[in-house]
């Protein structure tokens, strides 16, 4: 317990604010660090980690994990996929990726939150350098040149903690970087997503696949046991009514739009509503304050990137904070923290626009547009070199690798 508390403060080498997947990532990461860590978390443990909601997982987010070390835990729980096809609408030729493509066993996984963020929350209860605050929620963060401090509240009762560092890891609409001033740019898009699970009667559950809609694109990732997690946008007031659609009708809809291929369906739980928005910060540092995570960007679901963005965030500030305090430098250092922006910045917006991209090409019914996307399937099925290229894209393989993910 590397904590000190006194009457009214504690201190850390580093606050972590927010222990969603994204800021435990972090924690986890630096267990061989040497720093004393505090992670803040608004919500009891077990609630944090009972969202319902699934993502599909990137091979390189599950090679951070097996740095780490809990991929074993994570691995029997989850979906895999050995193949990904993405098509337009009714028009037949696809895009078909397989393992052959990458060499690889799987192509990517489907991780349930509660799977991902128990086993986080396990391991780090086994780290001597890493404490939870939980339930508390910061409230404040005043940055000096030597230190931050960052106000908490725990039942209802101020405390003040001192660190080099604060991390703002506390989602899309973080109150780390309102207190901190960073101003974003993006946008909010004409379409939400309705997300959801269903049973299915197919005989093979090993394709993920995102068919392209006019209205929005639909992902149908495979879960264990006959299960899909499905994200289908649609412009807000489509999506609203798919949400509250009876369910026959509605599962009579999802069976055309999949085109047939999941056999009987059969919903599981409820449908929930997700506006999506795009957003990049215009800076992801301040002396003695990161942003990771969706506090620092956001992106449209289409082909599951935002948490795997999050994830790498977290491994790539990982190496730079080990490296730095290792090497005897001030964690919490401009000339540190640029080394984390520098690195990730541009990466997510790369992604960021790929997303952006997908959405605006394929959502859409003019023709001129039609044909082009429809050459671009066509050139990515017989162009090989393209073809590996969007595919390591998807997967997480393009880019800076941190150390983690190379053990
Ligand atoms: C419909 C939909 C489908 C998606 N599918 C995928 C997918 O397939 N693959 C993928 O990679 N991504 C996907 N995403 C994106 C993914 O959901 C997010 O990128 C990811 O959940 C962000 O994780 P995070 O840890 O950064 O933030 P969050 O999950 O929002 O966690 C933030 C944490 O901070 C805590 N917190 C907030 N404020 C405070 C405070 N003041 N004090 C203390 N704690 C605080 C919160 O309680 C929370 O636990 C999808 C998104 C949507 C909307």
């Amino acid at each position: 317990m590397g904590l000190k508390q006194s009457e009214s403060n504690f201190t850390a080498d580093l606050v972590i604010v927010g222990g969603g997947i994204v800021g435990a990532t972090l924690a986890a990461a630096l267990k061989d660090s040497g720093l004393e860590i505090l992670i803040i978390e608004a919500r009891p443990l077990a609630i944090a980690a009972a969202k319902k909601q699934a993502y599909s997982f990137s091979l390189l987010s599950s090679q951070i994990y097996q740095g780490i070390g809990i991929w074993e835990k994570i691995y029997p729980q989850i979906g895999k996929y050995d193949r990904i096809s993405l098509s337009d609408a009714d028009y037949q030729r696809r895009v078909e990726f397989d393992t052959n493509d990458l060499n690889t066993k799987h192509l990517g996984y489907v991780a349930p939150h509660n799977v991902v963020l128990t086993a986080l929350q396990q391991y780090i209860a086994e780290c001597d350098n890493v404490n939870w605050l939980s339930p508390a929620t910061v409230t404040g963060v005043d940055n000096s040149e030597r230190y931050s401090t960052v106000e908490v509240q725990i039942d209802n009762q101020p405390k003040l903690i001192q660190t080099k560092l604060a991390i703002g890891a506390d989602g899309a609409k973080s109150h780390i970087r309102a207190l901190a001033g960073i101003e974003t740019k993006g946008w909010k898009y004409w379409q939400s997503c309705v997300a959801f699970t269903v049973k299915h009667t197919a005989p093979e559950n090993n394709t993920a696949f995102e068919r392209f809609w006019p209205t929005g694109p639909m992902g149908v990732l495979p879960l264990p046991g006959n299960r899909c997690q499905i994200v289908w946008t649609n412009p807000h007031k489509q999506a609203q009514a798919l949400q509250k659609l009876d369910q026959q009708e509605f599962l009579a809809k999802l069976s055309y739009h999949t085109g047939g291929v999941l056999g009987d369906l059969q919903l599981e739980g409820e449908r929930f509503l997700f506006p999506v928005q795009l957003m990049q910060c215009d800076r992801y540092i301040k002396s003695r304050l990161a942003l990771i995570g969706d506090a620092a960007h956001c992106c449209h679901p289409v082909g599951g990137q935002g948490l795997n963005l999050g994830i790498r965030d977290a491994a790539s500030l990982a190496q730079i904070l080990q490296t730095a305090h290792h090497q005897g430098e001030d964690i919490g250092e401009l000339k540190i923290l640029k080394r984390y922006e520098s690195w990730r910045k541009l990466e997510n917006l790369t992604i960021l626009g790929f997303t952006d991209f997908l959405d605006r090409m394929f959502s859409n019914n003019w023709l001129p547009i039609v044909l082009v996307r429809r050459l671009g399937l066509w050139l990515m099925s017989y162009l090989k070199p393209l073809k590996i290229f969007a595919l390591k894209l998807m997967t997480g393989l393009k880019g800076k690798t941190p150390q983690l993910a190379q053990r």
